[in-house]
């Protein structure tokens, strides 16, 4: 993608990206104001005026907020979001069964800005090694493209990589396979998205690899301060890295019953809202250059963008937002399985409560009861599991014996 068709202005570094912020983002979110049209309105084709970033070693100019897509995607609110300035969008193979990179195929088609858009999808099914590696990422990447109806994208990610999965990027065939990819023009920059608990480790081999160009990791105010966190991504940041966030609500409430309502809604009384400080701390934490957030509503499109287009947060908000950080630490997974699960009899509670979460707080049932009743069996067997042992492993004092049993009543 040419950075001058989003924007002609300059912006490519951190402290130009926080003054152009001010002047510009503003405008966008009052775009989204009560005269902005109908979700089906076509989209303007204008520039955005979302603040700009350079993706690190990728050398490409992108507005500092994408859109996640792991959700029922609407076409009109993709086009919305385009309307309000969106030109970085992040899907995957995997959201709603593909559903997703079809809704952007269309809407991108129809509209004409796919050129415009900076564009991530993800190969989550076929994440292999060896010699079978460049048929499987290419068969993949074949069926992505179709769905989007497009003959590339900007950046092709393994998805999801875990700890067990490091070998990937070590392994000279995965090496060639993306390579080949790049150079048949199909994709522009090779990555990978990663929340596992064995992040540093990833985000280290990423940086070491010599063929990563990019990226997304799960980053919030409740993980940012861990020293290994930190010092992988200086090693990430010398190695040019394109950096990007995700995940940046930090779990919101978390578990449903379990919130602290009452301590919550103190902070709330105040005017405090989370969601903005949470993606605001991102932004001025600095580390990385662009974040990207699941909008799935107006009132978040909207907030959003006036947050990449403020982004530094009060010091009244950073107050609140430890405060309530404090609250709800006892509340937050960091899906560190290797204190817990080794006590858990072989049952996946790191994902389960992953899956519990993204029912609870993101509201989207279908996903977590597919993901969970496709872990293998002897993950979710419960009756040989000594929860309260893995509970009693917890160094973050969650109830593990009660969300676990509420995951498999809810999911199961
Ligand atoms: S339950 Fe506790 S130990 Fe287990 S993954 Fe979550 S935070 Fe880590």
């Amino acid at each position: 993608m040419d950075g001058a068709r989003i924007d002609g202005t300059s912006g490519g570094s951190r402290r130009e990206f926080l003054k152009t912020a001010a002047a510009t983002g503003g405008a966008t979110a009052a775009a989204l104001g009560a005269g902005e049209p109908a979700w089906a309105a076509p989209p303007a084709a204008s520039p955005t005026t979302l603040p700009l970033v350079t993706l690190g070693k990728t050398g490409q100019k992108v507005p500092a907020l994408g859109m996640g897509t792991s959700w029922v995607l609407q076409a009109g609110f993709v086009q919305a979001a385009l309307h309000a300035g969106v030109r970085y969008i992040d899907c995957s193979e995997t959201y709603e069964g593909g559903y997703c990179e079809k809704v952007l195929g269309e809407v991108l088609e129809r509209t004409g800005l796919r050129k415009e858009v900076y564009l991530v999808t993800k190969n989550s099914r076929a994440k292999v090694g060896g010699p079978r590696a460049y048929q499987a990422y290419l068969n993949r990447l074949n069926a992505s493209l179709e769905r989007l109806r497009t003959d590339y994208v900007d950046c092709y990610y393994l998805h999801g990589l875990t700890g067990r999965e490091i070998p990937l990027l070590q392994d000279p065939d995965v090496k060639v396979a993306f390579e080949k990819l790049k150079q048949s023009g199909k994709i522009r920059f090779c990555g990978l998205s990663c929340h596992d608990d064995r992040l540093p480790e990833i985000v280290t081999a990423a940086a070491e690899c010599g063929w990563i160009d990019q990226i997304m990791i799960q980053y919030n105010y409740r993980t940012m301060g861990q020293d290994s966190i930190r010092r992988a991504l200086d090693l990430a940041a010398k190695a040019n890295l394109a950096l990007v966030a995700m995940k940046t609500q930090g779990g919101a409430g978390s578990f449903r019953e379990a919130n602290p309502a009452p301590k919550f809604q103190e902070l709330v009384d105040k005017g405090f809202k989370k969601q903005a400080a949470a993606i605001k701390t991102v932004f001025a934490d600095g580390r990385m250059q662009a974040v990207v957030s699941e909008m799935t509503n107006r009132d978040m499109l909207r907030e959003n963008i006036a947050a990449a287009a403020a982004p530094v947060l009060s010091a009244r908000d950073q107050k609140l937002l430890e405060e309530y950080r404090q609250a709800t630490a006892h509340l937050y997974c960091h899906g560190c399985g290797h204190h817990c699960e080794p006590a858990a009899g072989g049952v996946a509670v790191a994902d389960i409560l992953r899956f519990l979460r993204y029912d609870e707080v993101y509201g989207k049932r279908r996903r977590a009861r597919e993901l969970y009743q496709a872990l293998p069996a002897e993950a979710r067997n419960l009756a040989a599991a000594d929860l309260a042992a893995a509970q009693a492993a917890c160094p973050h004092g969650l109830p593990v014996v009660e969300l676990v049993r509420r995951a498999q009543d809810t999911l199961g």
